[in-house]
């Protein structure tokens, strides 16, 4: 399988994360090493990269990629986990920790894996490979959870329609193929919607990839946890692809870098706090250039933020 994935944002995220040669660094979403290569090239043998990733293919393909490089470390996990693994490993803290959320090229690429629909395969969509799959939901879910995943994670609006479908084609027989799944939601839209704005099944695939990983369940927690995982004076950066994600990032990151919370009418602070993070410039997009290059980067959404104490 062909692991090429061009790193979205790539010069502004490796900027961002003030690589110093010596420092401790985490590649939470690893994938196919692109920007974990570039934070690895400017490392000396005595930094270290911890390169993170749920795919075990991914984490096969980086073995490969980073073979003989005595500094970076390969993690087959979730990066919720962030702190036990660096724990485990005993760095206190990193200087900088990246992730670059969703899915990669090359999992949507590999027919296998049931992430896209123009590729026919199982219903899967896993990225660790465990655990419920996109078979489970789409023939075991409710219709009102469906209705409730294909507006919420897809902001798909005939989320009502296709999950009506969805029920009434598997009481005939289990969906069970990406292709078949694709055709249902397609024959719950109006006919006019399914020529408009991209693939008609793009926006109900999204929702049933982000429910079948959890990714935005924990996602919160997560960036709390790489927050807490930083060295004073280390760099946060999170690139998000779709609004929701970017919701939580932000919100988050606002959370980190607000001191007093006392209510405006209080003469002096009785709460006593001050931030704990200090954002790092407007939130980055793709330019031109790169847009005509990466069509993945049209959503894309990079965040950073340095720790203070
Ligand atoms: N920056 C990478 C591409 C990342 S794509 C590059 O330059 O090649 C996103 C990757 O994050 C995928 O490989 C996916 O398996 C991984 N991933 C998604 N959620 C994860 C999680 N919760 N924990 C660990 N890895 C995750």
């Amino acid at each position: 399988m062909d692991f090429s994935h061009v790193p979205v944002l790539f010069e502004e995220t490796i900027s961002s994360l003030r690589v110093k040669p010596d420092g401790v660094y985490v590649d939470c979403t690893a994938g196919g090493g692109g920007h974990a290569l570039a934070v690895a090239d400017r490392l000396s043998p005595e930094g270290r990269l911890i390169a993170i990733d749920r795919d075990p293919d991914a984490i096969s393909h980086l073995r490969q990629k980073f073979a003989g490089r005595e500094n970076v470390i390969l993690i087959h996990d979730n990066y919720l986990n962030i702190k036990t693994v660096l724990n485990t490993l005993g760095f206190p803290g990193a200087d900088g920790i990246l992730a670059d959320l969703g899915v990669s090229s090359y999992q949507l690429d590999a027919a296998e894996r049931g992430f896209s629909f123009h590729l026919e395969a199982p219903l899967d969509m896993r990225m660790s490979k465990e655990g419920k799959s996109a078979y489970d939901v789409v023939n075991t879910y409710g219709e009102a959870d469906l209705r409730r995943i294909l507006y919420a994670y897809g902001e798909e609006k005939f989320a009502p329609g296709i999950a009506k479908k969805i029920v009434a084609a598997r009481e005939k027989k289990p969906i069970e193929s990406t292709l078949e799944l694709a055709e249902i939601i397609k024959s719950g839209m109006p006919a006019k919607a399914r020529r408009e704005g991209g693939h008609p099944a793009r926006r109900s695939f999204q929702a049933i990839r982000i429910e079948v990983n959890g990714e935005l369940e924990n996602l919160s927690q997560a960036v709390e946890n790489m927050f807490d995982a930083l060295n004073v004076g280390g760099v946060l950066s999170v690139i998000t692809f779709h609004s929701l994600e970017d919701r939580t990032v932000k919100t988050q990151f606002k959370a980190f870098a607000t001191g007093c919370i006392c209510p405006p009418e209080f003469p002096v602070c009785c709460c006593g706090r001050t931030p704990r993070g200090k954002l790092c410039g407007k939130p980055v997009t793709a330019g031109e250039a790169e847009l005509e290059i990466n069509p993945r980067a049209r959503s894309a959404r990079l965040r950073s933020i340095e720790k203070l104490k």
